[in-house]
């Protein structure tokens, strides 16, 4: 019995220590690994990255406040959202809406991937009754109300925002979301809104703007 006991506890003993190798490789792995400069310098995908028509003359601004939006229909990390976009920018040019342009400064895709929309010196557009002079809108592609923020997703907005903070001089306290200044839409979505609701978004922001 004795024997028994001592060689469950030694092989017990090595599957900790695997374990605990496992653990120390994943967390070095090269997914895990973002520099400080990466952290508040993300790569953000330049128009041509998703073939965006120019723009028609627009209405210039200067930000004074960010604005978060989920695009609002759905989106898995699968598809190709540098298609969507265009098919955004198309779509919102067209007749229907007569836009100058793509509605959004950013576009975070499912994945992660920051796309650069309109020019941040030119007001966005919306859909509902707020005026978005002077505010910088980042959207989400996703119906985020029925799916769930991927994480890759999330770390990028927050990545971004501490990005826009810092480069347009914009104060974090004005960080808010569509719904915040609309009456007539749930967007950025609950999935999404829950984030800011309870000061996660703020506080990730807030270590990365101190780096
Ligand atoms: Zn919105």
């Amino acid at each position: 019995m004795v024997s028994a006991q001592i060689s469950y506890l030694l092989f017990m003993k090595k599957l900790v220590s695997a374990i605990g190798i496992a653990v120390l490789l994943y967390g070095c792995g090269p997914a895990k690994k973002t520099t400080a400069s990466e952290a508040v310098n993300p790569v953000i995908v330049p128009r041509s990255g998703w073939n965006a028509a120019e723009p028609k003359p627009y209405k210039s601004h200067v930000p004074v406040q960010i604005t978060i939006h989920h695009e609002g229909t759905k989106l898995e990390v699968t598809d190709d959202a540098a298609r969507k976009i265009k098919n955004i920018q198309t779509w919102g040019m067209g007749k229907d809406r007569n836009w100058a342009d793509i509605p959004y400064h950013f576009l975070i895709a499912p994945d992660g991937t920051i796309y650069e929309g309109r020019n941040v010196f030119t007001v966005g557009e919306t859909a509902t009754e707020y005026d978005p002079t002077g505010h910088l809108l980042i959207t989400c592609l996703g119906n985020l109300e029925q799916q769930e923020v991927p994480p890759a997703q999330l770390t990028s907005l927050i990545r971004l925002v501490a990005y826009c903070c810092k480069k347009y001089n914009l104060p974090l306290e004005t960080l808010a979301s569509h719904r915040d200044h609309s009456l007539q839409t749930t967007c950025p979505g609950k999935n999404l809104y829950q984030y800011l609701q309870n000061g996660y978004i703020r506080a990730e922001v807030k270590k990365l703007l101190v780096l």
